[in-house]
């Protein structure tokens, strides 16, 4: 599903990401893992199409997809968790959902002028899957939530479900643990699985142990801006090499 090779990206002469390679298979669930400053965020935003790669190539589904705009690989079914921003945050959870997909034709002026039945006919389309994507994520009773008043938990869950309505086939997810309580922890670890089951292949970035040996088929780990190594979170818990790399963050 994801091809990494030999990627590297500098910031000023300082190598974030140096000679990256790895692979992820479709419909598993793949743990990134690193001490602070391994360059998985950077990673995340290479393979999303938000930063250039200096160097190596990225493919998705057999694409060669190397500086692709970050909506163009949207488009061939890659979606990414995002904080909500601020000015969502006074927006119903419903409607942050709704806000997601882009390119309908109501966004285009003429298209609202001459297309109204169309318009009216993908917002209600819009509408139904934000509910089903609520529903998903057994969010219901908050629809009419204002975003702001979200826990860290559900926050985590809308992020989750914001990225759910572009229907992607790979699905990279910052964090999705980081400040969560333990209830809720499991409902994102469930739905996680839920979304495997559905065919959906998962990179998430996840500081949390438990939730990363819980879920993961696989673990990469990354430190220097490099592939480590990577294994079952089974291996990776015994391996000495990654002892050693979080011992010296
Ligand atoms: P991680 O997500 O594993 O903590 P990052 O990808 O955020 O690591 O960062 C990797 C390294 O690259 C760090 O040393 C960080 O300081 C550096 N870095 C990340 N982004 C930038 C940037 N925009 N400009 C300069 N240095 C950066």
């Amino acid at each position: 599903m994801l091809k990494v090779k030999s990627v590297v990206k500098e910031f000023s002469g300082f190598r974030a990401v140096d000679e990256c390679s790895f692979e992820v298979e479709k419909n598993t669930i793949t743990g990134l893992i690193g001490p602070n400053g391994a360059g998985k965020t950077t990673m995340f935003n290479l393979i999303a199409g938000s930063l250039k790669l200096d160097q190596g190539e990225v493919y998705f589904s057999e694409q060669k997809v190397n500086n692709f705009a970050p909506h163009q690989i949207a488009r061939l079914g890659l979606a990414r968790t995002f904080q909500i921003p601020k000015t969502l945050r006074k927006m119903t959870v419903l409607e942050n959902l709704m806000l997601v997909p882009s390119g309908q034709s109501g966004e285009n002026i003429w298209n609202s002028w001459f297309r109204g039945a169309k318009v009216e006919n993908e917002e209600k389309v819009n509408a139904a899957k934000a509910y089903e994507t609520l529903e998903f994520l057994e969010m219901e009773h908050l629809a009419d939530e204002m975003a702001v008043n979200l826990s860290g938990g559900q926050k985590k869950l809308l992020e989750l479900g914001r990225a759910l309505m572009a229907e992607p086939e790979l699905i990279l997810l910052d964090e999705p643990g980081a400040g969560v309580n333990p209830t809720l922890l499991n409902k994102i670890a469930e739905n996680i699985l839920k979304l495997k089951e559905r065919g959906k292949t998962i990179l998430l970035i996840e500081h949390n142990m438990d939730l990363i040996m819980n879920i993961c088929d696989r673990v990469i780990v990354m430190n220097d801006g490099k592939h480590l190594v990577e294994g079952t979170p089974a291996e990776i818990k015994t391996n000495p090499q990654v002892l050693e790399a979080y011992l010296g963050e």
